[in-house]
């Protein structure tokens, strides 16, 4: 194995990322396994170019053979890939030339919980204990499938691989590819009995608790995402996420605008113009006492400032708006109308201006 990348390609220390590619492109159609079968010394080449190349075109790895590799000796290339194999040296090709690569694991599917608030729990933020019913492990076989007593046994079709080649016809030629093997999956060995259990699936449903913050602030629309809390695969992938959307907040009385919690309420017309004190529902448990000050005009609004749903990003919170509608009488008796019509007269009575 040759220490030089450069050498091993043929480009020139300071070649761009093109030149390399062109040049490794060259290369590897000149030793392809398929256009050599049977060739040991071309398998090596092919195995040597494309590892220089996965070399010089990861600009990490190249960064880093650049700084410790010196005039007189440069480091084993072998320092940057152990145990690079054949297999290894096809997938990358196919990689480089966009026949993809094959996924032998994929992760699993997202759970998705909707959640509903309430007034408190949005303006203050929560820890909730949520219930997820998601695919986990078998309990009886581990996640393995397999009849604990019988275990696994390899694949005979990979050989233990978990990967079989294939030849396939490209624009390239006939090329061969690495893909999962179908028997085993990708995963080199089979149960020799199933897990009856699980039949073989590996997965069993199961009821978990877990603990989540919600902060304060959030809306309807918003969701929290929990990474790897999902359900777990069917394979050796990683679990998916556990979503959780807020779909519904309920604001008691309030209404919500913004940060700021609005409270409609209607006073008399003489607790308008003498001021009054009116209840209405607290934020947590309980109610709060607000005065209305004399004088108060129809759809004005009084501030308690600071009182309203903490921001989700950023400090303070919003206030809470008490909107006083002032009740006009519909019917009068006569005495009434007498009192008022003395009033109207009067010279408090008549519209400032
Ligand atoms: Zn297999
Ligand atoms: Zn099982």
């Amino acid at each position: 194995m040759s220490s030089n990348p450069y050498g091993v390609l043929g480009v020139e220390r300071d070649a761009d990322h093109a030149t390399i590619k062109s040049a490794y492109r060259k290369l590897a159609l000149k030793y392809h396994p398929d256009r050599n079968p049977g060739d040991r010394a071309a398998e090596e080449k092919f195995k040597e170019i494309t590892q220089a190349y996965e070399i010089l075109s990861d600009p990490g790895t190249k960064d880093r053979f650049d700084r410790t590799g010196s005039a007189d000796g440069m480091p084993d290339m072998s320092d940057f890939f152990g145990g690079f194999g054949m297999d290894d040296a096809l997938r990358a090709f196919q990689d480089i030339f966009g026949f993809g690569r094959t996924r032998e694991a994929s992760s699993g599917e997202d759970a998705v919980i909707d959640i509903e608030l309430n007034l408190e729990e949005v303006t203050l933020g929560c820890s909730r204990e949520i219930t997820v019913c998601r695919n986990e492990h078998c309990s009886v076989c581990d996640g393995t499938g397999a009849d604990p007593a019988e275990g696994m046994k390899q694949c005979e079709r990979c050989g233990g691989q978990g990967r079989i080649r294939t030849v396939r016809r490209t624009l390239l030629g006939a090329m061969q590819s690495v893909s999962v093997c179908p028997d085993c999956r990708g995963r080199g060995s089979l149960p020799v009995k199933e897990c009856s259990g699980c039949l073989g699936s590996r997965l069993e449903s199961r009821e978990r608790k877990i603990s989540v913050d919600f902060p304060a602030g959030v809306s309807e629309g918003h969701f929290i995402r929990l990474r790897g809390q999902g359900h777990f695969p069917g394979n050796d992938g990683h679990p998916g996420d556990l979503i959780l959307r807020i779909m519904n907040i309920d604001y008691g009385e309030y209404q919500r605008v913004d940060y700021d919690l609005i409270y409609r309420t209607r006073i008399s017309f003489p607790d308008a113009a003498l001021g009054t004190e009116i209840i209405i529902p607290a934020v947590e448990e309980g109610t709060m006492n607000i005065t209305i000050p004399p004088g108060v005009q129809p759809g004005e609004r009084l501030v308690l400032k600071r009182k309203g749903i903490r921001k989700l990003k950023g400090f303070g919170r919003g206030n809470i708006v008490v909107i006083a509608d002032v009740y006009i009488p519909e019917k009068l008796s006569r005495k009434e109308k007498k009192v008022l019509k003395e009033l109207g007269e009067s010279e408090h009575f008549l519209p400032s201006s």
